[in-house]
């Protein structure tokens, strides 16, 4: 029987998805191989850890969301668990406001006031309405019924609450997660940045010794050959019809042919691919842009002498009102019965693509000082500090102004390239979660075509 060749661009949680998906689907004959551009698998799912005390942090994707307690199935949660891993469930409820913590209704009241607490409790009410946890979980399918036929941006939601306090509380609370500003997205990702702090909707954890062992684990299962720092630079079709995809590494070009290729980067990464040939070019050029709603993200992560900070906050992270509203995790709390002590703010949207031009001092520097009041003596404690930069990272507008079908959105140029697929966050909701429905989509398609092809 025919052994087809599958070719898989990009070594990040998307690609290696994908390929581990695709092993458990496939019922014919295949070969992999993986073109990685950097020298490490697992993409923006990274692990750190600084050089004293050996603590680890998140540098990149912090959490993972758990759909499971309420519509009974998750697919990523199933994921962790056949790999074996343990998790650590992470909490927080609480927003940070002038130097307080606001941590249930009456703290809120107390701080914003009965008028804006009450728009807020109303806010609230609608966007249940609006949404259930359910539709939340399906909202990924273009029929879906939280679709906005309006296609207003969320700023136009939180103008029409009638207090300022109660939209700057929102704004706080939400920034971190939308990583963009409300006149950029649309009203029902708003709404589910803000939905998904509300357990009833989805429960958060990370994954105990780090998130980076979910790419690790991924890597050491999926069988393929892997092409480390070899950064694709072309795709297009040979002479036979085959794919070619071309590559290169430490400035050697090879050209490997393929029956199927798969490009499991992010939209901010596809224009640094050529695609050959009008109509492919043409049909990339559009699909880059209708998910072109780049979205930031900053990290500044501080390893401490000690958790100055455990009594006053107990959780895993707050929303605190700097930066136009961050999330600020306790990286330590991570691991249960951690020694180290380390702080880790994620700034998201603008204030991330403007910071990111500070130095790694300034932002230091900057990051301290935002403590709130109560927590300013913490500064005396600092041992070391890490930034990391991730402008154009993530999306702003996942899925685009209006959702397409799921076939297009996987296959641009159906064609003359029936068999290149496109697999990432971007055409679901910028999540794992996300990445991992498009990889199960594709792998199921590629599967599919290889044995219907085969004659199987
Ligand atoms: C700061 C931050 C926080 C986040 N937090 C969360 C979170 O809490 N929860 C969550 O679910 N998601 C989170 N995300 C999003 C999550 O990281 C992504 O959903 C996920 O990493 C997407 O995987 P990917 O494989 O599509 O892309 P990536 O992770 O970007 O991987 C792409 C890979 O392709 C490689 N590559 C690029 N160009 C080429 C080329 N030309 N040739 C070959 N290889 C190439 C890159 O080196 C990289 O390894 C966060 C993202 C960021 C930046």
């Amino acid at each position: 029987m025919h052994t087809w060749k599958v070719g898989i661009i990009g070594g990040g949680p998307g690609g290696l998805m994908t390929a581990y998906s695709l092993q458990k689907c496939a019922t014919v004959p295949y070969t992999t191989t993986i073109f990685e551009a950097g020298t490490r698998l697992g993409g923006k799912i990274l692990t750190n850890r600084f050089s004293h005390a050996g603590a680890n942090y998140e540098a990149g994707a912090a959490e993972l969301y758990d759909y499971s307690p309420v519509v009974d199935e998750d697919a990523l949660r199933e994921l962790v668990e056949e790999l074996g891993l343990s998790v650590t469930p992470m909490r927080g409820s609480a927003v940070i406001m002038n130097h307080r913590v606001l941590s249930n209704l009456e703290d809120i009241r107390d701080h914003i006031g009965a008028g804006a607490c009450g728009a807020l409790s109303a806010f609230d009410r609608s966007a249940k309405d609006r949404i259930s946890p359910h539709e939340f979980y399906n909202s990924d399918d273009p029929t879906g019924a939280d679709a906005d036929p309006t296609n207003r941006r969320f700023d136009t939601l939180l103008a029409e609450l009638p207090e300022p306090g109660t939209r700057h509380y929102i704004q706080n609370m939400i920034h971190s997660d939308l990583a963009t500003e409300p006149e950029k997205t649309s009203i029902v990702y708003g709404l589910h940045n803000y939905l998904m702090n509300d357990p009833s909707y989805m429960q958060l954890y990370s994954i105990a010794g780090g998130n980076e062992l979910l790419p690790r684990e991924l890597a050491a299962r999926v069988r393929a050959t892997k092409h480390m720092e070899h950064a694709v630079t072309a795709v297009g079709k040979g002479e036979d019809g085959k794919l070619v995809v071309t590559s290169t590494h430490h400035g050697h070009e090879r050209h490997d042919e393929f029956d199927f290729v798969v490009v499991a980067l992010p939209n901010n990464y596809l224009p640094s691919i050529t695609y050959q040939g009008g109509r492919l070019a043409a049909a990339l050029k559009e699909h880059y842009a209708h998910y072109d709603h780049p979205a930031h993200y900053l990290r500044i992560t501080i390893l401490f002498d000690r958790t100055f900070w455990r009594d006053a906050l107990p959780d895993s992270y707050w929303m605190l009102d700097r930066f136009g509203g961050c999330c600020l995790y306790d990286e330590s709390s991570r691991e249960p019965g951690a020694t180290h002590s380390v702080l880790g703010w994620l700034v998201g949207g603008e204030a991330a693509r403007e910071m990111s031009e500070l130095s790694d001092e300034q932002l230091i520097e900057a990051a301290l000082d935002s403590l709130p009041e109560f927590l300013s003596h913490g500064r005396r404690f600092y041992i070391e500090g890490r930034i990391h930069r991730w402008v154009g990272a993530v999306n702003a507008l996942p899925g685009g102004v209006i959702k397409r079908s799921l076939d297009r959105r996987h296959r641009p140029e159906p064609v003359e390239h029936p068999n290149l697929f496109f697999v990432g966050d971007y055409l679901f909701d910028s999540t794992l979660n996300g990445v991992l429905d498009s990889a199960g989509y594709v792998a199921e398609w590629v599967a599919a075509r290889m044995t219907e092809t085969s004659g199987a």
